[in-house]
């Protein structure tokens, strides 16, 4: 969009005047205003001076402050603005008066004045008030012209200055929510707004009046309710810049770091969070619908501390910093109970710590709301509807094998049949079922619970994984003799499965009469449905689509907003393949042929491969070719 209709609707501001206190380079105190399009001008400005140690304040706001009556102080009702107006000038007043110090010692100071502004504030929440706190350590952080001490913690800067307007920002809040409507992304100077279709035309007029030029896609009221809550918690996330300097002042500036890292990557969706130590920066990176983006580039004077912090809370030991240690522990985000198992690793630069995260609260989940086709669904339920047998669930680590499990035993568990789980770790808890986590994680661990639980009359288990002879042998002997049992095996297909039984020296023919059927499965990214637009397949997608028999006129991708981090793609969806053992192919592995062979024959019986399963996705829009594709070249999880 271009400038004037930025003017026109007040969201940008020009050329604003900044008072400054500093140090120059006697080591005498400095102060004046100096004109500045933002802070960095300003800064930049200065330390070409050989001022430092600098404060520097919007003008018109420290005159707000300083007018400021100081038993206003106490007064809980005031506005969040002119309150941090008062921080500032307190911190103005602090830095102004403490040029000699050292820099630890003055971010004490400030952290306490802080600390005795904030408790003022009982009427807030601890969030809201840690927000600010943490932002105004920012804006200290970013005024201290000593360029080497700048670290500020840049979360999704790129992001948020990809536009000079961001898109949610462009429509005031107040009439966004009333229309239902949100700012999605630029596509040059249009803003594409995503809003119900009954409300478009009060949208026209809302976006007509503010000059914007825009185009409209539908989206349900939810959904635009549930895009806001994203970007605003991305927004807070990013003005919650965090002084590098004041961590070092004891622990609790960094457990705050880690706290608000975890809580960051839960509202991202993320699974996994990592701490890399570098020679020169720790990598701090999150796994997000299965691909890892690096949040944060931290001071790497940082990584014992963070270090410490973490396996303090996972009560590991934290002088040990050579052996991999695992722990684990909970902690509230929201008002989610979130569960963090957490390990390390000593590497040639220090620890690698990698946090899995996991929801506890997460949505039960069901057959239904599994993602398969409506033909695989019924071969499903009709494989798990059995008295007795084993049923495999195959696939790589991170493929949705516990969700597909959860959802199974949920649609066969009654109240009048003993359910049991053994799981690494309980990653779902469902009331009525007992389930058992294994705490010693050795190689044995499944298979002496279960020989334990086949002694308190289970009719269905579910062993979270079988990856030893032992337990494969113990899960084909109970489904043998009359329990219904569930379990996850690595293995590239449903057919690798079959054989991974038969290479752990199970017998051909118990294979063949325990086994009832197994099901494969992979994750691939969603096209983002706030970015996803059609094309035309270009020549190789034609190609591709013609070697699996399908044709399509037009193929879907996203192209890219900021609820889908510019990826494209947001939420995974699994690709299944189903292989129900007949009578025919139970006899077939009683011969044990090669697994070739085996697999040329159940495709003839109607065994589609995941490819072909997923190339469907593309066609049908859900996800892109390249991340069809992916599947193939191992390039997503
Ligand atoms: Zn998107």
């Amino acid at each position: 969009m271009s400038t004037e209709k930025k003017e026109s609707s007040g969201v940008k501001s020009k050329s604003k005047k900044y008072k400054y206190t500093g140090v120059d380079k006697n080591r005498e105190t400095v102060s004046g205003v100096i004109k500045g399009e933002t802070y960095g001008q300003v800064e930049y400005a200065l330390s070409e001076k050989g001022i430092t140690d600098l404060i520097i304040h919007e003008k018109k706001k420290l005159k707000a402050a300083s007018n400021t009556d100081p038993l206003l102080v106490e007064e809980n009702d005031r506005s969040v603005a002119s309150r941090n107006e008062i921080v500032a000038a307190e911190l103005a007043k602090v830095m102004a008066e403490e040029n000699d110090r050292s820099v630890a010692s003055r971010n004490e100071i400030v952290a306490a004045e802080l600390a005795e502004v904030t408790t003022e504030e009982n009427d807030r929440s601890l969030t809201s008030r840690n927000r600010i706190v943490t932002a105004e350590l920012a804006e200290m952080a970013k005024i201290k012209a000593d360029g080497t001490e700048i670290s500020l913690i840049q979360l999704e800067k790129e992001l948020l200055e990809a536009h000079e307007v961001i898109p949610y920002e462009a429509i005031p809040l107040v009439s966004a929510q009333e229309l239902d409507c949100l700012g999605l992304r630029w596509e040059g100077d249009t803003l594409v707004v995503g809003a119900p279709i009954a409300r478009w035309p009060e949208v026209e007029t809302l976006l007509t009046s503010l000059g914007i030029k825009y185009s409209l896609i539908d989206a349900t009221a939810d959904q635009i309710r549930e895009a806001r809550s994203l970007t605003l918690d991305l927004a807070n996330a990013t003005k919650d810049e965090i002084d590098v300097d004041a961590l070092e002042i004891g622990e609790a500036p960094v457990s705050h770091l880690v706290q608000q890292l975890i809580e960051r990557s839960v509202l991202e969706r993320a699974s996994d969070l990592h701490f890399e130590t570098y020679r020169d920066f720790v990598s701090v990176r999150v796994r997000i619908d299965g691909h890892l983006h690096e949040l944060v580039q931290l001071p790497v004077r940082l990584a014992p501390a963070i270090s410490s912090r973490i396996k303090i809370l996972a009560q590991m030991n934290i002088v040990e910093r050579r052996r991999p240690q695992d722990g684990q522990f909970t902690t509230m985000v929201g008002e989610h109970q979130v569960d963090v198992r957490v390990s390390s690793i000593a590497t040639i630069h220090g620890e690698k710590l990698v946090l899995r995260l996991h929801d506890a609260a997460k949505p039960n989940v069901n057959l239904k709301s599994l993602g398969m086709s409506h033909s695989q669904l019924e071969t499903f339920k009709k494989m798990i509807s059995v008295p007795n047998g084993l049923i495999l669930v195959a696939g790589p680590t991170g493929s949705g094998k516990t969700t597909t499990l959860h959802s199974a035993l949920q649609a066969v568990a009654t109240s009048y049949k003993n359910v049991v789980t053994i799981e690494d770790p309980v990653e779902y808890v469902v009331p009525g079922i007992t389930q058992i986590p294994i705490i010693d994680a050795d190689r044995s661990g499944f298979a002496v619970q279960l020989r334990a639980v086949l002694r308190q009359d289970p009719d269905i288990i579910l062993v979270g994984e079988t990856r030893d002879a032992e337990t494969a042998r113990i899960s084909v002997q109970a489904a043998l003799t009359g329990h219904l049992v569930f379990t996850s095996i690595h293995a590239n297909d449903s057919v690798g499965a079959l054989y991974r039984l038969l290479q752990m020296d199970i017998e051909p023919h118990l294979v063949a009469s325990a086994v009832r059927g197994v099901v494969s499965q992979r994750l691939i990214r969603r096209n983002c449905q706030f970015c996803s637009t059609s094309h035309e397949p270009t020549a190789r997608e034609l190609l591709i689509l013609d070697a699996y028999g399908v044709t399509a006129r037009e193929l879907m991708h996203g192209v890219g907003c900021s609820l889908c981090g510019g990826s494209g793609y947001r939420d995974r969806i699994a690709v299944y393949q189903i292989l129900d053992i007949t009578e025919s192919m139970a006899e077939l592995i009683v011969a044990h042929p090669e697994p070739n062979v085996f697999r040329r024959y159940a495709v003839e019986s109607g065994m589609r491969s995941l490819d072909a399963e997923a190339i469907d996705l593309a066609v049908k829009g859900i996800t892109s070719i390249e991340e069809a594709l992916s599947l193939f070249t191992g390039g997503s999880g």
